[in-house]
């Protein structure tokens, strides 16, 4: 069957080499010159199940508006940005900020993303691939102990789930991460989830697109995508700036940009960008950077390190589809990698970049079959697409092929929306 891809961020690559190994001729058209430049290209590096969570829980809406309030705030609303798609997606999200949609979404989005680092781990067997990559858990760092006792509830769905983690006081958390020990005062505890594992995004996709290449998957770059046609219940072509591109089946891995461009076939998808940063430095002292992923939960930044770099990440803003790099919220990421790995890498030589998690107000991916039976959805990873890419693509290149998928479907098609 012939196959075209939408979209090469790290989904639609991950989608490719699945359907190609499948044994289809697969197409991935992108507007960019090269793959993974766009929200796959600088995010913060984890590859972790064990923090899968919907950010739509118990007591954020009260959270959401004190951060309002805050310095260095991990959330931000721009104003001037607000539309109804903003406020429609914000009141989705609001109704899922109950303990059972909470419970329900992370068990959904577990279920997915641990599959998903098991097909990472049958990757490496398959592939000599480099990215950076480590394998040493990543570590929640707590700064109160309110924070202790609030990660309990998270405690209880990791052992539902079957997730290894470890509670560790002070000492512990020097002890996996011994650059902490220049400021121990900072930290009371911390949850090391060992099954968690990092890297870089944008190396990984680079590779595993090369990967693809050499199993005949054709990459059309720098080319823009239209319009999706259709007639009756089927797609007929794709419009882009290269003219039309006809297919047996069409898979959309667009990110954020899935939503306006499934509206305009009547396809309704509540895949939002939320705004992100990210600052990469180049490592200046070894004894000082950290060995895995360290994540501060009081400002929501996870801190990575790449073999000699150190990648700092997160926050969230909504600001629809604006990507100014807004130096306020620059502020945030440098603070905590300057607070908790103080002369670890040269902030002067950092690079600055933002980019749109496609989020969906439930933090659960959009996957498999839609209302027209030859197009199918990878979209929505949100917070961590990277950690559910290589589950999503295998699953839907399962979907696609018309195989048996090896995980219970539940949840994470369109259908969960009627
Ligand atoms: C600050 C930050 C930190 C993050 N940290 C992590 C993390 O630690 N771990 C993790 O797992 N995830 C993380 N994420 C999330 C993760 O990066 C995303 O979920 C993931 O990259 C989404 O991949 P994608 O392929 O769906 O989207 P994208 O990478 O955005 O790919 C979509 C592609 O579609 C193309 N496209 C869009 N519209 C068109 C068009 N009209 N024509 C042609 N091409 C088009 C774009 O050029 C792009 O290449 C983070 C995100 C951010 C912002």
């Amino acid at each position: 069957m012939q196959v075209l891809v939408l979209g090469a961020g790290v989904v639609g690559v991950t989608s490719a080499w699945y359907l190609a190994k499948a044994g289809h001729e697969v197409t991935v058209i992108d507007r960019q010159v090269d793959v993974a430049l766009e929200t796959s290209y600088g995010n913060a590096g984890q590859i972790s199940p064990g923090y899968s969570a919907p950010w739509a829980g118990p007591g954020i809406p009260l959270k959401a508006i004190k951060w309002l309030m805050q310095d260095l705030a991990p959330f931000m609303i721009n104003g001037k940005e607000v539309d109804p798609q903003t406020l429609s997606w914000m009141t989705k999200m609001v109704s899922n900020c109950t303990q059972g949609a909470y419970h329900k979404n992370k068990a959904r989005m577990m279920r997915l993303a641990e599959y998903s680092r098991d097909c990472f781990i049958d990757l490496r067997k398959e592939l000599d691939i480099h990215y950076d990559e480590r394998q040493k858990g990543t570590l929640q760092v707590f700064r109160t102990d309110k924070q202790v006792e609030a990660s309990k509830k998270d405690i209880s769905v990791l052992e539902e789930c079957g997730v290894n983690f470890q509670e560790l006081d002070q000492q512990g958390c020097i002890e996996y991460e011994p650059a902490l020990a220049n400021v121990k005062d900072k930290i009371v505890g911390g949850l090391r989830l060992p099954g968690d594992e990092t890297g870089d995004c944008f190396k990984f996709t680079n590779a595993l697109a090369d990967e693809c290449k050499e199993m005949g998957v054709q990459f059309v770059m720098k080319t823009d995508i239209l319009s999706i046609n259709k007639e009756g219940d089927e797609i007929t072509s794709v419009s882009t700036s290269r003219g039309k591109l006809t297919a047996d089946a069409y898979l959309v891995a667009l990110g954020s940009y899935s939503t306006p461009m499934m509206s305009e076939i009547g396809l309704k998808i509540p895949v939002y960008p939320i705004k992100g940063y990210s600052l990469t430095l180049p490592i200046i002292d070894e004894n000082k950077a950290p060995t895995s992923t360290v994540m501060d939960e009081t400002y929501k930044v996870a801190v990575t390190r790449f073999d000699d770099r150190i990648r700092v990440g997160g926050t969230a803003e909504i600001a629809s589809y604006n990507k100014d790099l807004n130096e306020k919220r620059r502020a945030n990421v440098e603070f905590v990698v300057g607070d908790l790995f103080p002369g670890g890498g040269d902030i002067e030589k950092a690079e600055f970049w933002t980019g749109l998690r496609p989020m969906t107000p439930d933090g659960t991916p959009i996957l498999g079959e839609t209302k027209y039976s030859n197009l199918f959805l990878n979209t929505g990873h949100g917070t961590l697409g990277w950690t559910m890419s290589l589950g999503s693509g295998k699953y839907v290149a399962d979907v696609i092929s018309g195989q048996k998928t090896d995980i219970d479907p539940e949840g994470l098609s369109m259908a969960r929306y009627h």
